[in-house]
């Protein structure tokens, strides 16, 4: 008996030891590994949490609906707040309450019911070519169906997530009726179909094939740091729309938990990791957005843009109109 209670005590007590040291944790990214694994990296080497991510570019929702409770997914991360609403709204995600979240991450920039976190800020700006738009820091995104505009614009589908946001929050601050008159005007006023990414149409303005364009203001920074891509961004001022009257239309990227989450505490530390300081720097500096913590700065380059007012319509309002900027968009045929 006694010789057979060694052994016994000595697994009880090396077990949880041998479970710590294979502790995980599941991510479903649509947000790239160049920006993840850096960040990741990092829990993982001061918590000793394994990170296991599966990056998509498309369908973590209906990914995650399949899986249903056998899902091993912990968390999503996403590029923009329509995909974080998209999961919540299909109950795809758990609330989750916790001090050091809502110490990090402003009021605004969290759900009420606490199922979605935003990490990070951007804003929808105006690239405009330096040599061929005087006058441009005025711009807004009302001003791109203008005359002068005509045959001049670049954009990306208009289906991207980035520009539904954007779309949708043309409706709700001018309404459906409005907003199809922008849309069918702005369609007219391009120069090519929409293709390509945000920095693609930067490089078409380099290259004489627009005069301006619409995309994130973190792109700006990569492509000034980018040996290649440098000469694009040379070509253009940053420029923040509607600094008259509404401010600049601004997105988040974030994160959710998982309805089923097989490792919810390693999860929530990973969530809170990401809005920490550390986490935050390196979102800062790594893509050039602005940090969702406000004890945390934009890197030197993303404050030598200047300072900009942003609308203050909130996402959660803004992104009611969705299924109508979808609904717009196709009645406008803006792709074709
Ligand atoms: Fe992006």
């Amino acid at each position: 008996m006694k010789n057979g209670l060694i052994p016994a005590l000595i697994v009880l007590f090396l077990f949880p030891i041998a479970n710590a040291s294979a502790q995980e944790v599941n991510i479903y990214s649509y947000r790239q590994p160049f920006l993840i694994d850096p960040i990741t990296d990092k829990f993982t080497e001061e918590t000793g949490i394994k990170v296991n991510i599966i990056y998509a570019k498309a369908g973590i929702a209906e990914k995650l609906e399949r899986e249903g409770e056998y899902s091993p997914a912990d968390l999503v991360l996403t590029s923009d707040f329509n995909r974080l609403v998209e999961i919540t709204e299909k109950g795809l995600t758990q609330a989750v309450e916790n001090k050091t979240l809502a110490q990090n991450i402003p009021a605004q920039y969290r759900d009420e019911q606490s199922h979605w976190f935003a990490l990070t800020t951007r804003a929808r700006v105006i690239y405009a070519s330096k040599d061929r738009v005087e006058d441009a820091e005025d711009l807004s995104y009302e001003d791109l169906t203008g005359e002068k505009f005509k045959g001049k614009i670049c954009v990306r589908s208009g289906k991207h997530p980035y520009n539904v946001s954007l779309i949708a929050s043309m409706i709700a601050h001018h309404g459906e009726a409005e907003t199809k008159q922008w849309l069918l005007k702005l369609k007219e006023n391009l120069a090519r179909k929409p293709q390509g990414n945000d920095r693609g149409q930067v490089m078409a303005i380099k290259e004489g094939v627009c005069d301006v364009s619409l995309g994130n203001s973190y792109y700006y920074g990569k492509m000034l740091m980018d040996e290649e891509q440098k000469p694009w961004a040379d070509a253009v001022n940053i420029i923040f729309p509607n600094q008259q009257d509404r401010g600049a239309h601004i997105n988040i990227s974030g994160v959710a938990m998982a309805k089923y989450a097989p490792n919810k505490d390693n999860a929530l530390a990973l969530m809170a990791y990401l809005s920490s300081d550390k986490a935050q720097q390196l979102y800062a500096s790594l893509n050039m957005e602005y940090p969702v913590n406000p004890k945390v700065e934009a890197s030197e380059l993303v404050q030598s843009w200047g300072c900009f007012k942003a609308d203050s319509l909130p996402l959660t309002t803004i992104v009611q109109h969705r299924a109508t900027a979808y609904k717009l968009l196709d009645q406008v045929k803006f792709d074709l």
